[in-house]
């Protein structure tokens, strides 16, 4: 038991708390991923729930601090988005998110003739992203193509347009707020309970973390002993990591405290470690 470095072949990085604390990076976590990335020890993934942002936008994050990468490094739910729509053969979705992830998923979705527009009578998905450009409009809209398809007619929800199967409705992610550097700020789980507030429509799916759906570019390429998470959150980095069946890199560079720790009931995570590149010669947990 224990925890091998030599056995691991692709480590998934969060990036707050792990690589960086808010702009900056964690100089020796970073320094030891630009290393391994350039001789090619391993293969590094970066996950990341905030939907707000494109793939590409994330790279300059990471591009900033020196790490070589590429978008498909980048491990974000607009992927299972993507992947679910494509999947379940939907060509017309209201989408609630920002111009330019709009225009990315337009973009990688094009060649499946995938429309992203209001269309009451044509939507078959609504999908919800941590949209930064959110408005009234949009919320309004949302609820009435769910009252149009999912809510049966009474005195208080008369709509009921003709020869329609219900909409679907999914969610990017979770995540009740997002940090910043004035404490935390709204992100999407207050707009999904604005939405179920309104008129009780839930999501059938939420993607990210701790969802192990959005591991799965990587356990495509590797064997799920060869990975391992690395990050600083027990709730959903770790969460993840148990959800996918990978083994967990605990770092004490973010959130996560020894107290944490402690008083934590699940199983220990595989290695507890003060930053990243203590992983190579840490101590391994239990
Ligand atoms: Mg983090």
């Amino acid at each position: 038991m224990g925890f091998d470095i030599r056995k691991k072949k692709a480590f998934v990085c969060d990036l707050d708390g792990t690589l960086f604390m808010g702009p900056n990076p964690i100089r020796s976590a970073v320094d030891f991923v630009i290393a391994n990335t350039k001789n090619g020890r391993f293969a590094f993934y970066y996950l990341t729930n905030n939907t707000s942002k494109c793939p590409e936008e994330y790279m300059g994050k990471i591009s900033g601090a020196a790490i070589p990468v590429t978008p498909e490094q980048i491990l974000t739910p607009l992927i299972t988005l993507e992947s679910y729509i494509r999947e379940k053969g939907y060509r017309s979705v209201y989408l609630m998110a920002s111009e330019k992830v709009t225009a990315h998923l337009a973009a990688r979705l094009a060649d499946a003739g995938v429309r992203f527009e209001f269309e009451p009578e044509r939507n078959e998905l609504i999908a919800l992203t941590y949209d930064k450009e959110l408005t009234y409009e949009k919320l309004r809209r949302a609820c009435a193509l769910w009252n149009g398809r999912n809510v049966s007619p009474s005195p208080m929800c008369p709509v009921r347009p003709k020869n329609q199967a219900p909409i679907d409705f999914v969610a990017t992610h979770p995540d009740n707020c997002c940090p910043s550097e004035h404490g935390p700020i709204p992100d999407i789980g207050g707009m999904m309970r604005f939405l179920e507030t309104t008129n009780g429509m839930k999501p059938s799916h939420v993607f990210g973390k701790p969802s192990p759906t959005l591991l799965a570019p990587v356990l495509a390429r590797f064997r799920p002993e060869d990975i391992a998470v690395v990050g600083d959150r027990l709730y959903t980095d770790k969460a993840i990591a148990d959800n996918a069946g990978v083994d967990f890199v605990c770092v004490l560079s973010g959130e996560t405290t020894p107290a944490d720790l402690k008083a934590y009931r699940g199983t220990p995570p595989a290695i507890v470690v003060e930053t990243f590149d203590r992983v190579d010669g840490g101590e391994a947990a239990g």
